[in-house]
């Protein structure tokens, strides 16, 4: 940590997409000494008077912290965010309960999403064997060669070549179109129903308009609106919508499952390039910051060898990241059948207690996902165990009451006929 091998040597990794996962993953790459170059369709936004994009602010926790971490950046973004220890249900009536996260002292961060993109892109120029280039528009690609064609905003096209292409262009990506064409190559995408909008609360007397330790929730049966704060007081408010519900364009959320993430050793995809997920677990960029220190373990174990780590990537990191798209759309789903703020209210009781009563035996899975490094799909696995010990276990219990109260009756009555 800290003393990252800044000297240059051998091959060229291109990394396409300098957003959130790409220059992290930039960050990686140049700390292993490759020659890395970044292509950004958008142009630098550390000096752009407006940042387009998505969601203003994000959910951060463990897996994303973990990501920042191996490059050294971990302090320096969790002390630009604000810690969220609980969640702040909102009922109808108007009533607020809290239901904490994980334990005393867990939490997850609410982040802005353009500071922490360009703290990275920041993070990732001090490597001199780093170049960003912004500006440039992912066209075409060579699966053969390694060519990419890139479009400037003139017009003009340029071409590069690398040895190994990194696809990091997000949920339509440009480099995936290539994977498209390939025989055995799965894909699907999803897009919900819902669509999502934002606006911002401001503060009242320049204080939060509301407590602002805490992630807010309103659920609801048609909508859903959350609020995650900011370091300058405001919150952002997300709503969650039918498309036409208040007759403004709501943004589309669309699930991207594929496999296999790599094409020889040539290139593989990462961060929502490789699985976009609808943002009901607030999990997107934790799992795609998490794909970086896989691809980074796998790394290692294989000596650098793009030949035998693309396709172990695929083989360890395929299983979790449709895990991790399932249960966010599963959380999508469950939200709109139950969205009742006492039943969920109900539910996360039931789940804190049972840790409380058997911390090791019984995990939430939130805690599991949200807190820990648990293999997503392992994670699931592990639920679905949990949820069938519980049944077992309501069930033992009211066998063992209906023979308690059928059985002793019988009992005294024969022991007093005996007599
Ligand atoms: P992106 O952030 O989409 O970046 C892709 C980059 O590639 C962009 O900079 C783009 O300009 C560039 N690009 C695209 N095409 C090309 C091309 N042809 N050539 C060159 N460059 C190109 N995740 C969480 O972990 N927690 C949350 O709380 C959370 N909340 C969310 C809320 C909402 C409403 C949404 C929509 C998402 C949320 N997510 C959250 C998910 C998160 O936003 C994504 O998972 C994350 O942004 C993925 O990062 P990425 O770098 O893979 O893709």
């Amino acid at each position: 940590e800290g003393s990252p091998e800044r000297h240059s040597k051998k091959k060229v990794v291109a990394v396409v997409g300098g957003g959130l996962v790409g220059a992290l993953n930039a960050c990686f790459f140049a700390k292993r000494g490759f020659d890395v170059e970044v292509f950004e369709t958008r142009e630098d936004i550390r000096q752009a008077k407006i940042v387009k994009g998505r969601s203003i602010n994000l959910a951060l926790s463990h897996r994303g912290r973990q990501a920042l971490k191996h490059v050294g950046m971990e302090e320096k973004i969790v002390s630009q965010g604000i810690p969220m220890h609980a969640r702040m249900i909102h009922s109808l009536s108007g009533k607020q309960s809290p239901i904490p996260y994980g334990k005393k002292g867990q939490y997850i961060l609410s982040v802005d999403r353009a500071n922490l993109n360009k703290e990275l892109l920041t993070e990732a120029e001090t490597y001199p064997n780093t170049k960003l280039n912004f500006d440039h528009k992912l066209q075409d690609w060579s699966a053969e060669t390694g060519l990419m064609t890139f479009v400037r905003p003139d017009g003009s096209t340029e071409e590069v070549e690398a040895d190994l292409i990194v696809g990091c262009d997000g949920a339509f990506s440009a480099i995936r179109k290539q994977f498209l064409r390939r025989s055995r190559f799965n894909y699907s995408q999803t897009y919900i129903p819902h669509g999502y909008m934002e606006l911002t609360m401001p503060p009242i007397n320049e204080e939060f308009a509301m407590k602002p330790n805490y992630l807010h929730i309103w659920p609801r049966n048609t909508f859903m609106m959350i609020a995650l704060p900011n370091m300058d007081k405001t919150f952002t408010l997300t709503f969650s919508l039918l498309r036409d519900y208040f007759r403004l364009p709501a943004q589309a959320m669309v699930s991207v499952k594929c496999s296999p993430y790599h094409i020889g050793d040539k290139c593989v995809l990462m961060g929502d390039a490789a699985h976009a997920v609808v943002p009901f677990y607030g999990q997107g960029m934790n799992a795609g910051f998490e794909d970086c220190i896989v691809f980074d373990e796998i790394m290692d174990r294989f000596s650098e060898d793009f030949n035998a780590v693309l396709p172990e990537y695929t083989r360890v990191r395929v299983p979790d990241d449709h895990a991790i798209a399932d249960l966010a759309m599963y959380n999508y789903i469950e939200m709109r059948a139950h969205v009742n703020s006492k039943w969920f209210l109900f539910r996360k009781h039931v789940d804190n207690f049972l840790h409380f009563l058997m911390p090791r035996a019984v995990i939430p899975l939130y805690t599991m996902v949200t807190f820990t490094r648990t293999r997503y799909h392992e994670a699931v696995e592990r639920w679905h165990w949990q949820d069938k010990v519980i049944h077992f276990e309501k069930m033992r219990f009211l066998i063992g009451t209906v023979l308690h109260c059928v059985m002793w009756p019988v009992l005294m009555a024969s022991a007093l006929m005996v007599r």
